[in-house]
């Protein structure tokens, strides 16, 4: 139900996309671009690729619009309206990042999230507002792409990239096939496990039919679970929502079952939305960063409180902490799953141990994932500090480009920009969050920009000393009318 009438909330949208106009108009975006074009063999090359048209895609696009650099596309193999995971897996009720952060505007007042939720639902549903409901972050994301008019390409997957020369060619597989595409750079905004991949734990996937198990980030049928006993693995916000998900759908019980013999209390996550750490993190000496992040990852993050009321609410809910997985098998038509607690009996598994951080698991990173440097092959805890899962991820350099294990082994890396969960480490809260975002998006523009404009630093030298565009055109007396209106007859 709206909140207001839907004529005034038209209304007030189309306000706001007036105040959006003007806003762009004076900060005079989008403009003609300063890169020089480029072809190869009459073969267009774009100066950014970005694959990934989720929030964090499209808010480096509107963040190298507004730098002028305009020979950019972003590639997104989700259709229109699908992208990213808000209306696809997630199944929290709304964002866990608190209302007021502000995000993929990057400072512009009138495109951030809470004008146009007022727009939209009314000032006053704003106040009353708690969090926002995940279908309003994505209806948002969707507003905000139309408005800014970005050059997103749906339906078009990435499944390759490759070096060639000093360049990247792309595979794309879209509605019109297969074609390949020519890029300067490529910004990876492939999402949470874009540098890796979601995991289910072996023992589980071969001992239960896939039609009897799902990780939390599948497509799961819940009308299907009604009456049924749901066994859920995880400590995370994600196996708590879809335990809610399935007692909410009518399933006779969810038991939610966690290795840690407590549930985890504190948000790190919070604590690192400042301005100080989310813009200067990077640029600590190494064992710094590894403390923090190490404090981080030990922290993890726990369920929001009301995701777990959420659950705690239902008779059929329950909780065993201290009860990892260790064995999976069937009986007849039950799934029988080994604990240290004896054997639990369950119709329907939900997995929610997260994603892999290994880029040989991305087909697309197949020319690069072994040439890429990782934390373990560029620094060396104390051995009380080690941590093997902090070690696993990219060691990225200051614009979250990758840089070479080996140097000289595979130059062309240098290209490629990692903008997903897998920078945390490097960059600190990762750039495509909402709450990292806006320090994260003017992080990466700059590197791109910095990086097209040293790579043509010959050409620009050469646009100057060939350019001969005169500034003072006479050495007349002004005409009459210039005269007259020059101040105090001057
Ligand atoms: C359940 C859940 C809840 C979350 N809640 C929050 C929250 O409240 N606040 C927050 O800040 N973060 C939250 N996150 C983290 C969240 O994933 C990110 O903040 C956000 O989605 C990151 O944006 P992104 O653009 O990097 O990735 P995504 O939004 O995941 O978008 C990535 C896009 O890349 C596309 N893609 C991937 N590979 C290819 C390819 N090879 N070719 C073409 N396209 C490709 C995908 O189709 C996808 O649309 C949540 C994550 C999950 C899973």
């Amino acid at each position: 139900m709206p909140d207001q009438p839907i004529l005034t909330r038209e209304a007030d949208l189309a306000a706001l996309e007036a105040r959006v106009e003007r806003d762009l108009a004076l900060i005079d975006y989008p403009s003609r671009s300063w890169v020089p074009p480029r072809a190869v063999a009459g073969e267009p090359v774009l100066d950014v690729a970005i694959v990934g048209g989720g929030q964090g895609g499209v808010a480096t696009a509107f963040g190298l619009l507004r730098e002028k650099i305009g020979n950019i596309a972003v590639f997104d193999r989700a259709p229109d309206g699908l992208e990213g995971p808000w209306v696809t897996f997630a199944r929290m009720l709304t964002l866990r990042t608190p209302k007021h952060v502000t995000g993929p505007d990057l400072g512009v007042p009138s495109l951030t999230p809470r004008s146009w939720y007022e727009a939209a639902h009314g000032a006053e549903a704003w106040d009353r507002l708690g969090k926002i409901a995940r279908q309003d972050w994505q209806a948002y994301l969707g507003w905000f792409r139309r408005v800014l008019d970005l050059p997103v390409r749906n339906d078009t997957a990435v499944t390759d990239i490759a070096p060639a020369g000093d360049l990247l060619r792309l595979t794309l597989e879209g509605p019109d096939g297969t074609r390949s595409q020519l890029a300067r750079k490529v910004v990876l905004a492939t999402g949470i496990d874009g540098s890796g991949a979601w995991h289910i734990p072996a023992f589980i996937a071969q001992a239960v039919p896939a039609d009897r198990h799902a990780h939390t980030s599948g497509r799961i049928d819940f009308d299907a679970l009604r009456g049924r006993r749901i066994g859920v693995l995880g400590a995370g916000a994600s196996a708590f929502d879809n335990a809610a998900t399935a007692l909410e759908a009518g399933a006779a019980s969810v038991t939610l079952c966690l290795r840690r013999t407590d549930l985890p209390r504190i948000n790190p996550y919070r604590w690192m939305e400042n301005g100080g750490f989310l813009g200067h993190f990077a640029a600590l000496p190494d064992l710094d960063r590894w403390r923090f992040m190490k404090r981080v990852f030990d922290l993890n993050q726990p369920p929001p409180q009301d995701t777990y009321w959420r659950c705690r609410r239902h008779a059929g809910f329950a909780l065993r902490m201290g009860c990892p997985w260790t064995g999976a098998r069937m009986d007849g038509e039950e799934i029988v799953i080994d604990t240290p607690d004896g054997a639990l009996r369950f119709d329907y598994l939900i997995v929610g141990t997260g994603f892999r951080v290994d880029l040989t698991l991305r087909p697309e990173l197949r020319h690069f994932a072994h040439d890429i440097a990782l934390w373990r092959d560029r620094f060396a805890p104390p051995e009380a500090e080690a941590d093997a899962l902090l070690g696993s991820h990219p060691y990225l350099g200051d614009a979250f480009q990758f840089v070479e294990r080996v140097p000289g082994a595979n130059p062309a890396l240098r290209h490629l920009h990692n903008f997903t969960f897998g920078a945390t480490p490097s960059m600190g809260l990762s750039g495509a969050s909402i709450s990292g975002m806006r320090y994260g998006v003017a992080r990466l523009v700059s590197g791109l920009s910095r990086a097209l404009f040293l790579d043509d630093a010959q050409a620009h030298l050469d646009s100057l000393r060939g350019y001969d565009t005169p500034e003072l055109t006479s050495l007349d007396p002004p005409p009459q009318d210039e005269r007259e209106a020059a101040p105090n007859g001057a």
